[in-house]
């Protein structure tokens, strides 16, 4: 059949997807893919679950689509009680949309509106991380620091301030964890004090950061410096668990592993698992009761925001989660995967770091003559991923841009219902990949 569709790659053909089962992808030709990074970080509970499909086909019959402005619906208020419970602390209160992307820009726009209420409309500014990734729409982008997905674009974004990534590996600041008394958490002190406190409103960051440093997290004091200083200047803390959310690091949420509690979290992709395009953001009842009280209104949003279909198919896989105990079901596979990766390392030393929570893993890939990066244009990460695609394995490029050179390194991050043959499977494919690699580049 003639493809008129637009690909990310005009040139290259893409297999076609057949259905999916569990962990694993057909394509029409018949070829099996393990889905080893549930696509992109989504198909948190693997492929054609029956109890999602069920709930789907029932709210389909019944309504898929009533306006957020005409009516609230069941399925909403299921999903935002089940979020409520699974969220940590005061964050009790949902709202809704349809990508990654669009959350990030309603947490945003949510903290905006939080300090117009309080009469504070000189807080604007938004302050992230140069090693981020909060989506593509040109709010988003303009909040993210990953360099690859801003370049095109540079123009007619944002400049938010940034600070530096917490990655002790390859630490910016070339200091050494302590006794760097994590200062790449203490900047954001600094970079409030020159943009004045009355013009921040938020800082947002991801608790394990995904596309732009697979898995990278920060040292265990990290997040409790940032709330502080959050506190101290009143700027609110944004938590984007676009990918953390849901169980993918073995806790409801990531910032659960550091015990913070952020005023806002931005979800998506676990949330529905990817059946249906679903996101949102939760927020205290600090930030819900001062809009409620100030402006009185929170009119973001967009028109399939919190649809009956789309709420309905997210509130049967958050059940699903937690019927099938997956949080903790990510911490213990993650545990033995991490294991596995380790020796994995101790054969190749083309492997960096390896490190990760649950089933949000990353592997780096080095130089090991000289122990950093290679340069770009020896396409590290995209040989792997290729090469492992060409053998059933399907793995998450996350090259994010480190001391000005674009660090090599793959998300490896399954659905959470992969099991202990699947996994070794998945280590199988790695180990023969990764042997591949080496001996075309060592
Ligand atoms: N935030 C994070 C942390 C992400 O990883 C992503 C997507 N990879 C997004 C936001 C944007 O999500 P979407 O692609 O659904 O717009």
């Amino acid at each position: 059949m003639k493809d008129y569709t637009i690909h990310p790659s005009l040139k290259k053909k893409m297999p076609v997807v057949d259905y999916g089962k569990g962990v694993y992808l057909y394509d029409k030709e018949g070829k099996r893919y393990l889905d080893g990074c549930s696509g992109a970080m989504t198909a948190s509970i693997g492929h054609a679950v029956p109890e999602v499909i069920q709930a789907m086909k029932e709210q389909a019959e019944k309504v898929c689509f009533a306006y957020r402005f005409q009516f609230t619906s069941e399925p909403a208020q299921k999903l935002s009680a089940a979020i409520a419970e699974m969220a940590p602390g005061s964050l009790n209160w949902s709202f809704y949309s349809n990508s990654g992307s669009e959350a990030t820009e309603l947490a945003f726009k949510m903290a905006r509106k939080y300090w117009l209420s309080r009469g504070e409309d000189t807080k604007y500014w938004i302050i992230s991380r140069q090693t981020s990734y909060h989506g593509i729409t040109l709010g988003a982008l303009s909040m993210s620091g990953n360099i690859r997905r801003r370049m095109r674009y540079e123009p007619i974004l944002h400049k938010f301030p940034m600070l530096q990534p917490p990655y002790c590996a390859h630490c910016v600041f070339k200091k050494t964890y302590p006794e760097c008394d994590v200062y790449c958490a203490r900047q954001l002190e600094d970079i409030i004090l020159q943009l004045t406190p009355k013009y921040v409103s938020a800082f947002i960051f991801e608790p394990m950061i995904g596309a732009s440093g697979a898995a990278i997290y920060p040292p265990p004091e990290y997040n409790k410096i940032i709330r502080e200083i959050c506190d101290k200047y009143d700027v609110l803390m944004i938590a984007d668990e676009v990918i953390t959310g849901f169980g993918r690091t073995g806790r409801n949420f990531g910032v659960e592993h550091w015990g913070v509690e952020p005023d806002i979290i931005c979800f998506g992709k676990g949330v529905s698992g990817g059946y249906v395009p679903l996101s949102g953001i939760t927020v205290s009842d600090k930030v819900y009761n001062t809009l409620k009280e100030g402006l009185g209104t929170f009119a973001a949003g967009h028109t399939l925001s919190g649809n009956p279909l789309a709420t309905a198919v997210g509130y049967s896989v958050v059940k699903y989660i937690k019927d099938n105990n997956l949080v903790e079901a990510s911490r213990v596979k993650g545990e033995f995967l991490l294991a596995e990766f380790k020796k994995l390392k101790e054969k190749h030393p083309l492997m960096g770091e390896v490190r990760g929570k649950g089933l949000m893993l990353g592997i780096d890939f080095i130089n090991p003559k000289t122990g950093t990066f290679f340069d770009a244009k020896a396409g590290v990460t995209e040989k792997v991923v290729n090469y492992s695609f060409a053998n059933g394995l399907i793995v998450y490029a996350s090259k994010g841009a480190i001391n000005g050179a674009l660090g090599d390194a793959i998300l490896v991050t399954p659905p959470l219902v992969i099991n202990e043959e699947e996994m070794k499977e998945l280590v199988g494919i790695l180990d023969k990949v990764i042997g591949e690699v080496e001996k075309e580049l060592l």
